[in-house]
């Protein structure tokens, strides 16, 4: 433990807006891999959230190895993964239309930082994009080669790309993951051409789901997930990088998901049915308040 507390990143200041006033908010257990406890800080004066002592980049691989970790798989067994794989087709078609709705032009460069396995890219070349992917799994990276001839790129990649030559960015749950939170906007902000759209999903720690589960809401995921948004606190980092706002969606389908999730945590008797049945009430609740969606997918442009 002594080695691994020398490759802990220990926030002093909030990334948000510079508080030093960090208070303890929830202690969260890493369910997926190593049940260790990791503590939730919350800025006192922006109310943004941060997982505290998270494993810097280079330690934190293991914590990403899990059998569970099924966005990098093609398994089917159970539930969850079933629901979870009918859950992409479903998104992949709304993750295009929303591209191609809010993109000024019908094709262009389009750069996914956080590609995974390839999935939504593919889709967006037979969409006649001209598409880039950055992933840093190099089985991820393997696979969408293997299925798509789709040669995806590791991390650094990011910092080598020319000023202004992206039309559209899209970051599908990938922010919450870096380390380098506010270097990341600057990139993003560099790379982007001046009539570029940026598309950034993220878990919504305002949603319904997050206020029921707390503790044991899935989408805090520690250690893996580092920033924990609510719309007011992305909406200021936004600005503070040069962004502003041309719309937020929610992403309806995240509640189900989470929820079952969530309840697996909580070592719930029937968790995936009981998941399934919460989802359906947040999903409701949040058709009337959709800023309370599990997750938000905020579409940010260059301040003019
Ligand atoms: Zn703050």
């Amino acid at each position: 433990m002594d080695d691994k507390a020398q490759h802990r990143i220990h926030s002093q200041v909030c990334p948000v807006c510079g508080s030093s006033s960090l208070l303890p908010f929830l202690s969260c257990t890493d369910y997926l891999t190593t049940k260790e406890v990791f503590e939730i800080c919350k800025c006192k004066q922006c109310g943004f959230a941060l997982t505290q002592d998270f494993p810097s980049e280079d330690m934190i691989a293991p914590y990403y190895e899990a059998p569970a970790y099924i966005s990098h798989t093609d398994t089917h067994k159970g539930i969850v993964n079933s629901l979870y794989h009918l859950a992409r087709k479903m998104a992949l078609k709304s993750k295009s239309k929303l591209v191609t709705h809010y993109a000024s032009q019908k094709s262009g460069m389009l750069l996914d930082i956080g590609s995974g396995t390839g999935y939504f890219l593919n889709r967006m070349k037979q969409l006649k994009w001209i598409v880039t992917g950055i992933e840093k799994s190099e089985s991820a990276r393997a696979y969408a080669k293997q299925k798509f001839n789709m040669d995806c790129q590791k991390s650094e990649y990011l910092y080598d790309i020319p000023a202004k030559t992206k039309d559209v960015i899209t970051m599908w749950h990938v922010l919450e993951h870096l380390e380098h939170l506010n270097e990341v906007m600057d990139r993003l902000h560099t790379i982007l051409k001046d009539d570029g759209i940026a598309i950034i999903a993220l878990p919504n720690k305002d949603s319904f789901d997050a206020a029921y589960y707390k503790e044991f809401w899935a989408a805090y995921d520690v250690p893996r997930h580092l920033w924990h948004f609510s719309p007011s606190d992305f909406l200021h980092l936004a600005d503070k990088h040069n962004f502003q706002l041309i719309d937020i969606k929610p992403m309806y389908l995240d509640a189900f998901y989470i929820s079952m999730l969530s309840e697996q945590s909580k070592g719930s008797f029937m968790a995936s049915i009981c998941g399934l049945v919460k989802g359906g009430i947040f999903f409701l609740r949040t058709l009337a308040n959709k800023k309370r969606s599990s997750s938000l997918i905020y579409i940010l442009k260059k301040k003019q």
